[in-house]
């Protein structure tokens, strides 16, 4: 059996000259890759004392519902602006390339909410900490962010310190 971090596909100068693309989906292609995927990310959390798992869309979607699912938890979708129909929290931070703006549902969160965060991957880390400021500033608690790659070059820790970050496949 393959180990997971041979599934990833790494793409040079995408999106942008000087960056390498780690590519999930290709890991989502192949069955023995999928279960291997969800099932390391899940094994993280063993012993953990959660209630909700929160995914950024896109990719956080595909690998927190699972994980939500099959530990019996909550899933709730932080998503870009303008496409939540309730009343929303918003905040707009810096990406790796970019800028973005998210959103939650203010309903999803209540104070005494225990979140863990799941993502494809941790560059910067500033997703992740937009994220937690809006799940603190509906009064929850962030007992993990949890990816399955992280950039460990980019740093995204320290700018999380204080909080648990977990990953499965670390690249320099
Ligand atoms: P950060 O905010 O800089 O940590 O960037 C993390 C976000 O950017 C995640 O939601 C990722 O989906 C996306 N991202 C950044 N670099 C890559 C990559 O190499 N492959 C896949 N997604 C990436």
């Amino acid at each position: 059996m393959k180990k997971l971090e041979e599934y990833v596909v790494s793409i040079p100068d995408y999106p942008e000259k000087g960056i390498i693309f780690r590519d999930v989906t290709s890991i989502l292609e192949d069955p023995e890759g999928l279960q291997l995927s969800i099932r390391e990310l899940q094994d993280k959390l063993e012993g953990m004392d959660f209630n909700i798992v929160i995914g950024p869309e896109s990719r956080g979607f595909i690998f927190g519902m699972p994980i939500a699912y099959n530990l019996q938890k909550a899933f709730v979708p932080i998503r870009k602006k303008g496409k939540l129909p309730c009343e929303t929290a918003s905040i707009k931070y810096d990406l790796e390339y970019g800028s973005a703006e998210i959103e939650i549902h203010k309903r999803s969160i209540k104070p005494g909410d225990k979140v863990v965060i799941v993502d494809d991957l941790m560059a910067t880390g500033g997703t992740a900490e937009a994220m937690i400021k809006l799940i603190e500033g509906l009064g929850g608690e962030v007992v993990e962010v949890l990816c399955l790659i992280e950039l460990m070059g980019l740093k995204g820790r320290e700018k999380l310190k204080g909080y648990k970050v977990d990953s499965v496949i670390q690249y320099p």
